[in-house]
């Protein structure tokens, strides 16, 4: 059992940044995704970096900028600068939200919002004819949806009792106890990210232990090995190595798993993040993964029913 707790890092009002309908690659059928924002982990290849400050933020969008300068008149506190690149100086900025009002071409938008329960939820309910004729449903992705786990028990309740089908997108850092009791029982399918392998490698690129994550996917291997599906992401010389992914591949193994998904890497996210103002480590590639890389990845879990969505 694990006794670690993330308490500290959990905010009252979970913030949601985005909910894709019609979603095809979050777990089986068509669904409705909830991105929460807040994450207690930092990888340096997040593919949502909007996603990791639970706070709202302020994301620039250079294409919808037409350089009128109402922002810099309006913010109060000369946080932003019509230079070339646009620069919002993300020290000063409070996130009050003045210049995302003042902007005319939606060029600043405010990223986060707090939704009540009732009103996520019935958001979620009106495609509930698209998830019964595909078998899909809502998945809750983040960020991490277990950072808010009595809001995101709450809203799993709910659609439970209407019949949905419910997954959820963890980084697997959360407190075993909490989560076997608000989240477990109300949820259908666990795609659980497995990054890393060695303990030093994953606290560098990912900020935090894996001991806790490694813990949790036993506990849950043992309690619901049928709901569980392990992911591992393939970023290029960080988690994408042979020998990490041989670690991983023997690690499931011996967890007795039958199936996990591989994650092919895609370097889309660097444009995003470059969006609101986060930099980006230069070691992390800009290209594709080869479809010879691909099969390399592939041939080491050969043992394993691979899952796509
Ligand atoms: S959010 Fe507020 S403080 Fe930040 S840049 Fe905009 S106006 Fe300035
Ligand atoms: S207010 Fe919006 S459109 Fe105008 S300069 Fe600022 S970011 Fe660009």
């Amino acid at each position: 059992m694990t006794s670690f707790s993330t308490a500290n890092l959990t905010t009252a009002r979970p913030l949601v940044f985005d909910i894709k309908r019609h979603a095809l690659e979050d777990g089986p059928g068509i669904r409705s995704t909830v991105f929460f924002k807040g994450c207690p982990l930092s990888c340096l290849w997040c593919q949502n970096p909007e996603s990791i400050d639970p706070g709202p933020e302020i994301g620039f969008y250079p294409r919808d900028c037409i350089k009128c300068g109402d922002c810099v008149q309006t913010c109060p506190v000369s946080a932003c600068a019509l230079e070339d690149p646009f620069l919002i100086d993300r020290e000063r900025c409070t996130r009050c939200g003045d210049c995302v009002e003042a902007c005319p071409g939606r060029a600043l938008r405010l990223i986060g919002r707090f939704y009540p329960v009732d009103e996520l939820v019935d958001i979620l309910l009106r495609d509930k004819i698209f998830y019964e004729v595909s078998g899909g449903g809502v998945t809750f992705s983040g960020g991490e949806p277990t950072l808010f786990m009595d809001y995101t028990s709450a809203v799993l309740k709910v659609l439970k009792d209407s019949g949905i089908h419910t997954a959820i997108q963890t980084n697997g850092f959360f407190a075993w106890e909490e989560f076997g009791e608000k989240i477990l029982p109300y949820v259908d399918l666990i795609m659980f990210d497995v990054k890393l392998a060695d303990a030093g490698k994953h606290r560098e690129y990912t900020g935090q232990s894996n001991k806790p994550i490694l813990t949790n996917l036993k506990n849950l291997l043992a309690e619901r090995a049928e709901a569980v599906l392990p992911r591992i992401p393939l970023i290029p010389e960080f988690t994408a190595t042979v020998e990490n992914l041989r670690s991983i591949s023997d690690l499931l193994k011996g967890l007795g798993v039958k199936k996990c998904s591989l994650l092919p890497y895609n370097p889309t996210w660097i444009s995003k993040a470059e969006n609101f103002g986060k930099n980006v480590d230069p070691r992390l590639s800009r290209h594709l993964l080869t479809p010879q890389e691909l099969k390399k990845y592939r041939d080491i879990f050969s043992w394993s029913e691979l899952v796509t969505f």
